[in-house]
């Protein structure tokens, strides 16, 4: 038992929330509409919008740069709309169903059990991330992360998970991260920051879009524990 912890403990799995852990996002999206309609006086349909593997704030600098608005003034207004956002979000999470996907909850529970160093890297606010895992008890594998309230481009939110993991869990990068995520940004991010990518076709990419992005490994979903953790941990 004591060799097999040791063997894993400096191991660190990053995930991505939305289509790789849970499916259930229409409470953020309605919240963001919600915000930007308070803030800004517009009323916005995120469906529109090419917003997967976007980090939270980089969302609303985009849409509001279409819409025309300056940067003088988003910057001055970010904050606004990130805080509207939650509240709303907090409003209204239990009104918007939020299930796990297949197989995740088996892989964590195993991956705790070998003692790997588990971890968040997401595009949402931490606030909304915490609202969504907590509502499907998954908070609790999860005791720190990179969340798109620490920064805007993903590859940055990877590196401070890394840092914290670093500073606050006696963890030591090298060459042993991997980073699980559903879209094309998410494999991007990881191989800017040189992590081992592992793509999920859980939520709208394919298998093979994954794989152009460069994944290490791809899988269709997480539903064969068994597989997925004989793929990355040899056994
Ligand atoms: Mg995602």
């Amino acid at each position: 038992m004591a060799l097999r912890s040791t063997s894993y403990r400096r191991m660190l799995f990053l995930f991505d929330v939305d289509y790789t852990l849970v499916d259930g996002a229409d409470g953020h999206k309605y919240a963001l509409g919600v915000a930007l309609e308070k803030v800004f006086g517009f009323k916005f349909d995120i469906n529109t919008f090419d917003y997967l593997g976007k980090t939270d704030k980089q969302i609303i600098k985009e849409v509001l740069k279409n819409k025309g608005f300056n940067d003088q003034l988003i910057e001055s207004k970010l904050q606004e709309v990130v805080d509207n956002m939650v509240d709303t979000f907090k409003k209204v999470v239990d009104v918007f169903p939020i299930k796990v996907l297949p197989g995740v909850q088996e892989l964590l529970d195993e991956l705790k059990r070998r003692d790997v160093l588990l971890a968040l890297v997401t595009g949402n606010v931490e606030p909304i991330a915490r609202g969504k895992l907590d509502k499907v008890k998954l908070n609790e594998y999860f005791q720190f992360g990179g969340f798109g309230s620490d920064g805007i481009r993903r590859a940055d939110l990877i590196r401070t998970a890394i840092a914290r993991a670093e500073r606050n869990h006696g963890f030591l990068f090298e060459n042993n991260v991997y980073i699980f995520g559903d879209t094309p940004r998410d494999i991007e991010a990881g191989k800017e920051v040189g992590v081992k990518t592992v793509g999920v076709a859980t939520g709208s990419h394919s298998m093979e879009d994954l794989k152009k992005a460069g994944a290490d490994f791809v899988f269709t979903n997480l539903r064969n524990t068994q597989e997925v953790i004989k793929t990355l941990l040899g056994s």
